[in-house]
């Protein structure tokens, strides 16, 4: 058993059953036994590899296209450039990397990270060591200034909630004791506010998932870009209108049972953008439709650029490449499963890529 795992039997048994969320977010971010609190847990060698780890060309990609419409919005200055959830900082140092050559940019940039885990701060830190860049705990801390900002696989890792469909209510699937085990067990039914717009479209026994702590996130955000301009591009995998669990946990590049290995394996759930997208028009910003990661790619020159940087390539470095460009962009990899938004003020035309 995990430290956490012993915390949780003890807990449990004193008060009850917990909610996924509340199990989520101690085995991530648990100062102690957390998850993102005590490794790095990117590449090869760890429990996964995001798109920024895969290939430099998925940050200055995003990178230019956030300039770009930094060039659009009439070069406001100064302007935060953030990301939220930044892993290592690979992102952050390709998006600076590439925006050299946009005269001004950088000058007018505020360079901020919001991460949550001391050790990947250290990880960013060294990663970024020439830069000058400010930590932020939440997007609460940002600044009130214009606000050009990305997230690439951030809310997947905040913490969900799951519900069972009863016949005019849910049923809240919870972590609870068997035997000294941690098992998942369901609340007896009741109403629930913040689903009842969903028992329209689903039946008895469908599982809905809600993610409550991105919520107030993307109205900071959005807040800011409506009245100050800006961009958010969020990209991430799951859908629009969340249905099925989906809900894993991975250890070593494999699936497990989430509830195996408390704070050893990485903890995550599809996104559902459709909440996000209405939070951030109730503040008042506009939303794209959803792209997906290949077409974003494809329609911000992934395959120009891949071609360019393969001219210096020979051997094993030019197959990993190629062997890249594919696990970005193609529809049986990353290029379908994840998909991007972008939030933008009303009055602003949509960045490049995400007008179809
Ligand atoms: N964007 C990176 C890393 C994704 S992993 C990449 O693409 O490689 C998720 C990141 O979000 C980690 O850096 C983790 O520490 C951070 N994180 C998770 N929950 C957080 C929270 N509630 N607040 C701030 N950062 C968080």
């Amino acid at each position: 058993m995990t430290p956490l795992a012993r915390q949780f039997v003890r807990r449990i048994a004193r008060h009850g059953p917990m909610s996924i969320a509340d199990y989520m977010a101690e085995c991530l971010l648990h100062p102690e036994h957390g998850y993102y609190a005590t490794r790095d847990p990117f590449g090869r060698r760890g429990d996964f590899t995001t798109a920024p780890e895969i290939s430099q060309m998925f940050g200055e990609l995003l990178g230019l296209a956030l300039a770009r419409t930094w060039l659009d919005q009439g070069r406001p200055a100064p302007f935060t450039l953030a990301e939220l959830g930044p892993g290592r900082g690979t992102l952050m140092a390709d998006m600076l990397r590439a925006t050299r050559a946009v005269p001004g940019f950088r000058e007018a940039a505020r360079v901020v990270l919001v991460e949550a885990s001391q050790a990947l701060r250290q990880v960013q830190r060294q990663t970024l060591k020439d830069e000058t860049v400010s930590w932020m705990d939440t997007a609460v801390e940002l600044p009130e200034a214009p606000l050009f900002l990305v997230a690439n696989e951030f809310f997947d890792a905040l913490p969900i909630r799951q519900f069972v469909r009863a016949a005019n209510g849910w049923c809240e699937r919870q972590v609870a004791l068997e035997d000294e085990r941690l098992v998942l067990k369901l609340s007896p039914p009741a109403p629930l506010a913040a689903l009842a717009h969903r028992l329209a479209d689903t039946r008895p026994g469908d599982i809905v998932e809600t993610c409550q702590p991105a919520l107030p996130i993307i109205a900071e955000l959005a807040r800011r870009i409506a009245r100050h301009g800006g961009a958010a591009l969020i990209v991430d995998y799951g859908g629009w209108r969340s249905l099925g669990d989906t809900w894993q946990a991975l250890r070593a590049h494999r699936p497990e049972d989430p509830l195996a290995n408390p704070g050893e394996a990485d903890l995550t759930a599809h996104v559902d953008f459709e909440p996000l997208a209405r939070a951030a028009r109730a503040e008042g910003a506009a939303c794209s439709a959803l792209v997906p990661q290949g077409v974003l790619l494809e329609r911000l020159g992934i395959t120009e650029r891949a071609r360019r940087l393969a001219a210096g390539l020979s051997g094993a470095g030019l197959e990993a490449h190629v062997a890249a460009h594919r696990r970005l962009t193609h529809p049986q990899e990353m290029g379908t499963l994840f998909k991007a938004l972008a939030i933008t003020p009303g009055v602003a035309p949509p960045p490049p890529g995400f007008s179809a």
